[in-house]
């Protein structure tokens, strides 16, 4: 066994603190990756105060890695020592399921086994993310990283960047479009990216009237003050596509009167309390919601060598672990620009 520095939380209420455990050794297939950067997604503060009431205590969060390969299995071939690596929000799926043999790995119908708060493929063993100093990952479920690209900016790529990315290309999202990108953090600022990379018209709704000037910097056309409703009043019927990536509860009808017929609302935030959805929010110009999780190994690979041929990455706020709780706090608060990342040499 590898032992392994980590910073974890003990329950809901708890403070991230040392942690030292151990990972397995590589096995034929595995490869051994010395983490350099660590994403800080706002999933990692759901679920480690338990807010989607899954919760598995020690939890080392983090699951938007990058790193440098340190040691391979007999039978890797995908990668080699030195090479860098990077590893998102799973680590293996049963590889047999209807969804698995289609490419869709991430909808694995049997067993998708989370890069942390979850368990290996024995379901037992639990898994533990990326605020570590190393992490043991078959290579199949490992991505490559485009050269060229400066890396705690790379790090969001593999949550915030495909769970972006997977919806924008699965609604065809294009050149001529109006698409609006609901609530400017982590994920947000990816799809603003992204989604004015493709040549749509990108607006942003945003709760925070400060938040104007980096949107227009990102690419975005048009910024939008949620905060009156009557800003919106203008707006109704006139989107294609709309992404909401709003981590706490709010009115998506709001949003869905934006939409311009057979419009599409995907959300990807995750409220932990239900919403109420009007039934004429939906039959109103034939308007659909959808939901969309991250994206395959196959999208995310796709979507990081995007990235690279159209020099996208996050903007981050690097952060020495020990700031974790403020970094915490500050996303609560809405107040990221756009994602933290931790240097995990500071560990
Ligand atoms: P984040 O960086 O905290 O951004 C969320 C943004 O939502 C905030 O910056 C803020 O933007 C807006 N917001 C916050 N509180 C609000 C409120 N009370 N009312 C309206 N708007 C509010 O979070 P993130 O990391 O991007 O994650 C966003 C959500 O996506 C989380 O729920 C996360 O768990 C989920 N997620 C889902 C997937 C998936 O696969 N579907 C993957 C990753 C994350 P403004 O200041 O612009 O209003
Ligand atoms: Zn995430």
């Amino acid at each position: 066994m590898l032992p392994t520095r980590g910073y974890a939380t003990s329950n809901p209420t708890a403070n991230l603190e040392p942690f030292n455990f151990e990972r397995r050794e590589p096995s034929a297939h595995d490869v051994l990756i010395e983490i350099l950067y660590c994403g800080v997604c706002h999933s990692d503060i759901h679920q480690a105060r338990n807010e989607w009431d899954n919760s598995i205590y020690p939890m080392v969060p983090g699951h938007e890695i990058v790193g440098r390969v340190a040691r391979v299995g007999s039978e890797v071939t995908r990668f080699a020592v030195g090479d860098l690596a990077g590893v998102g929000c799973f680590v293996d799926s049963c590889r047999v399921c209807a969804n698995c043999k289609e490419g869709e790995d991430h909808y694995c119908e049997n067993h998708l086994v989370a890069t942390y708060n979850g368990t290996e493929k024995d379901e037992k063993t639990p898994t533990y993310g990326g605020y570590s100093s190393q992490i043991v990952v078959d290579e199949n479920y490992t991505l490559k990283i485009p050269a060229g690209l400066p890396l705690a900016n790379v790090a969001p790529l593999l949550c915030a960047g495909i769970t972006t990315y997977s919806p924008l290309r699965r609604f065809n999202v294009r050149a001529g479009q109006r698409v609006g990108i609901v609530g400017l953090g982590g994920l947000g600022h990816m799809g603003v990216k992204l989604a004015a990379s493709m040549g749509a018209e990108v607006t942003v709704f945003s709760t925070s009237p400060s938040k104007e000037e980096d949107a227009r910097k990102l690419g975005a056309h048009n910024f939008v003050v949620t905060k009156d409703p009557a800003n919106l009043e203008s707006l109704a019927g006139k989107f294609d596509f709309i992404l909401d990536a709003v981590s706490a509860s709010h009115d998506f009808n709001m949003y869905l009167n934006l939409l311009r017929r057979n419009g599409v609302m995907v959300l990807v935030g995750a409220p932990e309390k239900p919403a109420e959805v009007q039934a004429f929010s939906l039959i109103t110009n034939g308007r659909s919601l959808a939901g969309s999780m991250i994206g395959s190994i196959r999208e995310t690979q796709e979507m990081l060598d995007y990235c690279a041929e159209h020099n996208i990455t996050s903007e981050v706020e690097v952060i020495p672990i020990q700031q974790i709780k403020e970094a915490y706090e500050r996303t609560i608060k809405g107040d990221v620009r756009y994602r933290f990342v931790i240097d995990m040499k500071t560990l």
